[in-house]
């Protein structure tokens, strides 16, 4: 499951014309659309603690993916509105069935995407409360993403620390510790915990010298993934894995539209990786989305290849309008042509799992 986040059609269009070519996503026949709105846009009643928002944002667009439920706005992973109980993730499920799962985002670890593929809370910036869940609770066999300073304390690897994770914080330490995997891990007992940079991961394209993947020895979105299925692919019984390119939105945010194309191209390179290993085997699916479009952006004029197109962007936030979907390898005819909410990809994964 990869998930470009806040990567709508326009953030596709703009990279596009930046590259002069079509995207490996736009390559695809099994191509469909998303409905992004969550529960506080489709009507249901709000928490009052919680507050409205109009748009969906990624901890309800990421639950609606790994749960296959509406929720409300900041929600990871629990039924808001309803009896606020855990939702079981697709994650959770599949460790039922005895496979590993994983997470690698651009973002750090318990960011609203894989916190709702991997953890259980009310309110999506409760770094603590998350990690606790994630590290503790819900136990991912690898985590490959950034960390997070709370008061001083980078609290997401104090937490895998404390669940007993190999805890990684570079790239050379990542390749070493690859090469000490056992030769197989049929019950799931790898706990792989890669926490990257002082806070946060880069952007592609440094916003400083110091700021940099390089200066920081941080591995990239493809590496991290690659990584990730190299230490997932131990166990027999085979695993799910989420990918999020997460700092597509933060560059939508911004309006930066430079870095915005930066991370999109890495993300698309990442999914192409991933969609080739897939194809060569017949037992995997791998499904490449958007969980919402941000920044309204529309592509104005094209300036030639390699030179920055001129946009138009509507704001800082998020968007509702349909976004893309596609996939590869196993039953991934399932979203052609069609428009279906975002919960759909949710019981489509599922069929996948139940079909092994
Ligand atoms: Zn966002």
């Amino acid at each position: 499951m990869m998930i470009g986040d806040g990567m709508g059609y326009a953030q596709l269009d703009v990279t596009r014309a930046y590259k002069g070519e079509a995207l490996f996503l736009e390559s695809g026949k099994h191509r469909g659309d998303i409905k992004t709105a969550n529960a506080d846009t489709l009507g249901y009643e709000n928490l009052p603690d919680l507050g409205v928002n109009y748009y969906t944002d990624s901890a309800s667009a990421a639950t609606a993916m790994a749960t296959g439920r509406k929720v409300i706005s900041g929600t990871i992973a629990q039924a808001r509105p309803g009896d606020a109980s855990d939702l079981q993730t697709i994650l959770e499920y599949a460790q039922s069935l005895g496979k590993s799962v994983g997470v690698v985002a651009t973002s750090h670890c318990v960011h609203a995407t894989p916190a709702a593929f991997a953890a259980h809370g009310p309110n999506r910036n409760d770094f603590v409360t998350l990690s606790k869940s994630m590290y503790g609770k819900v136990k991912p066999n690898v985590t490959l993403c950034g960390s997070k300073q709370v008061d001083g304390v980078d609290v997401i690897s104090e937490e895998a620390t404390k669940a007993g994770y190999t805890l990684i914080k570079t790239k050379t330490d990542l390749i070493s510790a690859l090469a000490t995997l056992p030769e197989t891990d049929e019950n799931a007992e790898i706990f792989f915990a890669g926490i990257f940079g002082e806070d946060e991961i880069p952007y592609v394209l440094p916003l400083s010298d110091q700021n940099s993947y390089e200066m920081q020895d941080i591995p990239q979105l493809n590496e991290m993934t690659a990584a990730a299925i190299e230490i997932l692919s131990k166990n027999p019984n085979g695993f799910v894995l989420m990918v999020e390119g997460s700092q597509i939105d933060f560059a939508s945010h911004n309006n930066d539209e430079e870095r915005m194309i930066h991370e999109t191209i890495a993300f698309d390179k990442t999914v192409k990786e991933v969609a080739n290993w897939a194809e060569l085997r017949s037992d995997s699916m791998v499904i490449a989305t958007a969980d919402h479009e941000t920044g309204g952006l529309q592509l104005e004029k094209t300036n030639g290849v390699g030179e920055v197109p001129e946009v138009s962007w509507l704001w800082g936030s998020h968007t509702n309008v349909d976004v893309p979907i596609a996939s590869w390898g196993l039953n991934s005819h399932a979203f052609v042509g069609r428009t279906v909410e975002n919960t759909a990809i949710y019981n489509v994964m599922r069929g996948a799992l139940d079909a092994q």
